[in-house]
């Protein structure tokens, strides 16, 4: 299954991606963290692209779109993928299409102020990329990580001027795709209007809508 996961940023995307990798086992693939990991390798591209993420703003098509080109060949892409953060733009979109076909479009509503809350509560693993909530979904042991015992970091995006950008960039750039996969009748839509909604029930509701594409 070849699966898109749509939202703002904060809607949870990666956080349910991360547990539908584990009931699909098709790779979760994030363009955020991969851009993080050339930031952080200090690679040439790294040290390109590190200006626009610092900032909020899209890391440019072209780039982008061979990062995920090169990434989609790797063969534990066969099966299937999830991909979470691509495509943010339309040409991303007619990008994919010639790369890939895509079976679901999962988008994910939420409410403004819950993506605000999450996102400024937002904790992340340095090590394995596990994501923590401090309101709704607390590591055991305060800064470290459960899965790995790595240790949990505030994204330097998630601070609020930070945030308000990155909703402005989801806004102008990438909310259009919602009617570009509506039309093309690819989209499912998943509402989460509550901040305590643990990720099983979301990730519950996600595997239904799979299931149903499955047997059509
Ligand atoms: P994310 O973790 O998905 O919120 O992504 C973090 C940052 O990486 C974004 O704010 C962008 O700067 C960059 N980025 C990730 N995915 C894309 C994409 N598909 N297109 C352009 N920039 C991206």
């Amino acid at each position: 299954m070849k699966i898109v996961m749509l939202g703002p940023p904060g809607a949870g995307k990666g956080t349910y991606a991360s547990r539908l990798n584990v009931s699909l086992g098709i790779p979760h693939i994030s363009t955020g963290d991969m851009v993080r990991d050339e930031i952080k390798a200090q690679t040439e591209l790294g040290k390109k692209i590190k200006q626009y993420s610092d900032k909020g703003e899209l890391v440019p098509d072209d780039i982008i779109i061979q990062l995920l080109a090169d990434r989609l060949k790797k063969p534990d892409c066969k099966k299937g993928f999830i991909l979470d953060g691509f495509p943010r733009t339309i040409n991303q979109a007619e990008a994919l299409e010639k790369i890939s076909r895509i079976d679901v479009v999962v988008n994910i509503k939420v409410p403004d102020d819950i993506i605000i809350t999450r996102l400024s509560n937002r904790v992340t693993c340095k090590k394995c990329g596990a994501i923590y909530n401090l309101l709704t979904l607390k590591p055991k042991k305060e800064g470290i990580c459960d899965n790995c015992g790595g240790e949990l970091y505030l994204r330097y995006d998630d601070k609020p001027k930070v945030i308000q950008e990155r909703l402005n960039v989801y806004r102008k750039n990438t909310e259009p795709l919602i009617k570009y996969y509506r039309d093309k009748r690819l989209l499912k839509d998943i509402q989460c209007n509550d901040l305590m909604t643990p990720p099983e029930v979301i990730v519950a509701q996600i595997l239904k809508i799979l299931e149903k594409i499955e047997k059509k």
